[in-house]
């Protein structure tokens, strides 16, 4: 598939793995759309797009609210006109025992994690239904697959984000000629374990670092683009990708 003159919508551009993404595609003439709360970084990001000879817009908003997602999505088709691939990327990882009880830790990560993906999903397929083609892109986790002491609500978001990819697989692949993957990155270097208020998870989270080397946004990206420039016929359905020193 060739991916110069698509439009891609990128959720949690402002860092990390979107960021990365977009910059990837952004260099393979794909017209990006970058989405999170944080303009000023997403600022930033577009002009380094803009100075690379690419093309981007930056969208505030916040996937847990629905009518930011719809203006954000609205301003992305007038700048561009259309929609042809969404990567439903941002999430936030604040671990916790469950005996903390970190209840709006639990909420804000089921709000983003889930919630979020959901309010993008509903307002981008409709677009890609319409014109019968388009490729979405859900960020899971090898939290998505294996249980990790401290991530009991992060786990449980990131096992929902493959389930729910493979069922729309199912169920607009065929259907629709719509093409989903769900990506299952290991440790990447990034700014995710931030959002982790409990110092000893952060601490263990940062001493992952000392013991393998982490993969860059760049290899997520790579990964992605893999499957995004499969012929059409391909649907790379999952990516599950590790650092080489990770279990
Ligand atoms: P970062 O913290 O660097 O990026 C997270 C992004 O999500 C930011 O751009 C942030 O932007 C955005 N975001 C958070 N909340 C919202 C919101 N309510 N609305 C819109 N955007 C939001 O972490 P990563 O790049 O690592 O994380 C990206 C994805 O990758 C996440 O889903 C994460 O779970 C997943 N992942 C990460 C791994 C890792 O090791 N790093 C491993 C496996 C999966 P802003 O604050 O500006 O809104």
């Amino acid at each position: 598939m060739e991916l110069k003159g698509k439009v891609a919508l990128i959720t949690g551009a402002s860092s990390g793995i979107g960021e990365g993404v977009a910059k990837a595609l952004a260099a393979r003439g794909v017209k990006t759309g970058l989405a999170a709360r944080n303009v000023d970084k997403l600022k930033s990001i577009e002009n380094e797009i803009h100075r690379a000879g690419g093309e981007a817009v930056s969208l505030g908003l916040d996937v847990t609210d629905k009518a930011s997602v719809k203006a954000g999505i609205e301003r992305l088709k007038e700048k561009f006109g259309t929609i042809d691939i969404l990567i439903n990327n941002a999430g936030i990882m604040p671990a916790s025992d469950i005996d903390s009880f970190k209840t709006e830790e639990w909420e804000a990560m089921v709000n983003v994690n889930i919630n979020g993906v959901l309010n993008v999903t509903a307002a981008v397929l409709p677009e890609l239904v319409d014109k019968h083609g388009g490729h979405i892109i859900n960020v899971s986790s090898i939290a998505g697959r294996k249980l990790f002491k401290g991530l009991g609500v992060y786990c449980g978001t990131k096992h929902f984000v493959a389930a729910f990819s493979d069922i729309m697989r199912m169920e607009v692949g065929k259907k629709h000629n719509i093409r989903v993957t769900s990506i299952q990155p290991g440790a990447v270097d990034t700014n995710l374990i931030d959002s982790i208020s409990d110092n000893g998870y952060k601490e263990d989270m940062e001493g992952l670092r000392s013991q393998m080397t982490f993969l860059s946004p760049k290899d997520i990206a790579n990964s992605m683009i893999y499957a995004l420039e499969s012929p059409d016929y391909v649907d790379v359905s999952e990516i599950f990708i590790l650092p080489t020193d990770q279990e």
